[in-house]
């Protein structure tokens, strides 16, 4: 990594790694699940605990989240480990519990990004806040809407701004659950230059055994950090439990990818 052309002020407001890793299940279940996996996680390459509370299923019967009950959860997380804490937010009233509950990293995930709308009014929440936002690409391949939708915060002046590469969807079948593209987000980065970027390798595989593939092409392409969903029991993980890894699989993979922890 070129640690020294692409670490963002962001990054170094924290003190935190980089590349930045951030990890945690797909969906906080329960109060002991959050913080079982965050103890796992505090003494590995991750810095950053993630875990979805309002989970926006495609289609209805699916897990939605356990709520705003989960922030409680996040914040017991973040007291007792001293990770810092992101949640996904898509509406202005999720945005003001988050804030409320300190979560320090929002994240906008791809079903909002792709809503003009719901965009601009949690961009509206957050104006004068100093919180950092990330923005995950919209599901289709639609560079104009991701583009769009950085505009949306930059214009808030939200300023604290990265976007996550989460993979677009096709209607064919492919060995992903969302194709890379890898130029989209490269073009983005073209626009973009100080914008740094995350990769969600979970989201773009939908399942374990290609994610340290993905983790090291996004290396290569010095991408500034990953978020990784990771669950100690996986296979009984109320979502997307086929591309979950463990914590213990996950500090492996850091140090077979050769991220260390250095500060600032
Ligand atoms: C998630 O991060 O769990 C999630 C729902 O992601 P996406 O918006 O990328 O589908
Ligand atoms: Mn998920």
């Amino acid at each position: 990594m070129e640690n020294s052309k692409k670490l963002r002020s962001w990054l170094d407001a924290f003190h935190l790694s980089h590349p930045l890793v951030i990890a945690g299940p797909c969906s906080a279940e329960t109060e002991e699940q959050v913080l079982k996996i965050a103890h796992q996680l505090k003494d590995t390459d991750a810095t950053v605990l993630r875990a979805g509370i309002w989970k926006p299923r495609t289609r209805p019967g699916n897990f939605e989240g356990v709520g705003a009950l989960g922030l409680k959860w996040l914040q017991k997380a973040k007291q007792e480990t001293g990770m810092l804490i992101t949640t996904e937010v898509a509406n202005a009233h999720h945005v003001d519990l988050a804030l409320q509950h300190d979560v320090d990293i929002l994240w906008v995930g791809a079903r909002t990004t792709v809503s003009p709308f719901m965009v601009q009014e949690i961009a509206d929440a957050l104006k004068g806040t100093d919180k950092t936002v990330l923005v995950k690409n919209p599901v289709n391949p639609d560079l104009a809407l991701w583009i769009g939708a950085v505009e949306r915060f930059y214009e808030a002046d939200i300023h604290n701004l990265g976007v996550i590469h989460r993979g677009f969807s096709t209607y064919e079948k492919t060995r992903y659950r969302n194709n890379p593209e890898w130029q989209i987000p490269i073009d983005l980065q073209n626009r973009f230059p100080d914008l740094p970027l995350i990769l969600d390798p979970s989201h773009i595989a939908g399942r374990r055994d290609i994610i340290f593939d993905l983790c090291q092409t996004a290396l290569d392409l010095n991408y500034d950090g990953l978020m990784i969903e990771t669950h100690y029991d996986p296979d009984n993980a109320w979502s997307d439990a086929k591309q979950q890894i463990t914590p213990q699989r996950l500090e492996q993979m850091t140090v077979d990818l050769r991220i260390r922890k250095e500060v600032g």
